[in-house]
């Protein structure tokens, strides 16, 4: 990070204020229990449910919360977003119900069903040829020459907030937990979730967890600065980010207690679990927290343990192969 920039970094109150702004729009998840899972860690365990949040993730609080914020002047020139993933259709859906125009960057080879829902929701999705164009350049020089906002879709203060407002429901809804469970990729909902945490349940250990295959955010708290890799080869698709960014690292490094990995067959076995036992369909990179709170049970014995379930979206026929195989 470059150390003569201060970043103001979003504190527990934006969390409150973006559950307030986004609440009625956003769906307020449930949170679910199982007594296999109890049973298997020797702890209370609460799921959040965010396969249940509209358009399948959480990403919808974050997008939904930045995008509330838009003044007239934004709200007229319109949002830019790139993706391929869940940011695209929280963007696309976010806009659409407030009637913001917006234009996704998404690559040329990106899966038909994501454009489809993508636009959809009515975003004007622009393709881009991944191997010799930039998407990020695209995406200034619209936000430039068009006067777009571009919304990231992690390292954003009003995106982290509202990421942030899925952990406050949790702990409104029961309690003060142990130890919370949160999926990680760029970290927005890590670093939201340990606002919200540290605020509500001060004494609770925040674990965030990554693909074994990309342990950037792992590496990067425990040597104290980010570190840039390659894009991993993981089943958990929403997680393949290369870095932790400038506002969701300091976060985390702050309030985290430790970042922990999960294999493709852990991820598996978890999809499984999911499927059968509690009769839900869990995307890939969803099954990261509860994977890690499997390995940890031995430090779990009669604790309250939240596991965020982050989303829900996966191709039916790779889900069924994953289930099969
Ligand atoms: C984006 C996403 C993640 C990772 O979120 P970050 O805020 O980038 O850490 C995890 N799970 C799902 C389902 C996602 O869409």
């Amino acid at each position: 990070m470059d150390g003569h920039i201060v970043l103001t970094l979003p504190t527990y109150m934006d969390v409150a204020a973006a559950a307030k702004r986004i609440e009625g729009t956003a769906n307020r998840t449930p949170v679910l229990t199982s007594r296999t899972a109890n049973d298997e860690i020797g702890a209370e365990v609460f799921f959040k449910c965010e396969n249940y949040q509209r358009m399948g993730a959480f990403k919808f609080r974050g997008a939904m919360n930045a995008l509330s914020k838009f003044d007239e002047r934004q709200r007229a020139a319109g949002v830019v977003a790139f993706s391929s993933g869940n940011h695209a259709q929280a963007i696309a859906l976010s806009a659409k119900l407030l009637g913001i125009p917006a234009t996704i960057i998404m690559p040329l080879d990106a899966p038909a069903a994501k454009v489809a829902a993508t636009k959809g929701y009515g975003g004007n999705v622009v393709t881009y040829d991944r191997y010799t164009e930039d998407r990020e350049a695209i995406g200034r020089n619209l936000a430039d020459k068009q006067g777009m906002t571009l919304i990231p879709p992690y390292d954003h203060p009003d995106v982290i907030a509202g990421q942030g407002t899925a952990a406050r429901e949790l702990i409104e809804e029961v309690g003060p937990l142990d130890a919370l469970f949160v999926c990680l990729g760029g970290g927005g909902l890590l670093a939201g979730s340990a606002l919200a945490t540290r605020e509500l349940a001060p004494d609770c250990k925040i674990y965030g967890v990554e693909p074994e295959a990309g342990n950037d955010g792992q590496q990067s708290f425990r040597s104290g600065s980010i570190v840039h890799i390659e894009t991993p080869k993981t089943i958990a698709d929403g997680a393949q980010t290369q870095h932790l960014g400038q506002y969701t690292f300091p976060i985390i490094k702050r309030d985290v207690t430790d970042i922990l990995t999960a294999t493709d067959d852990q991820l598996i076995a978890c999809m499984r679990f999911f499927a059968e036992r509690m009769k839900m369909v869990v995307e890939p990179t969803g099954c990261l927290s509860f994977a890690a709170a499997r390995e940890m049970k031995a430090h779990l014995k009669g604790k309250r343990v939240g596991v965020i379930v982050s989303g829900g979206n996966v191709d039916m026929e790779r889900y069924s192969a994953f289930l099969a195989g």
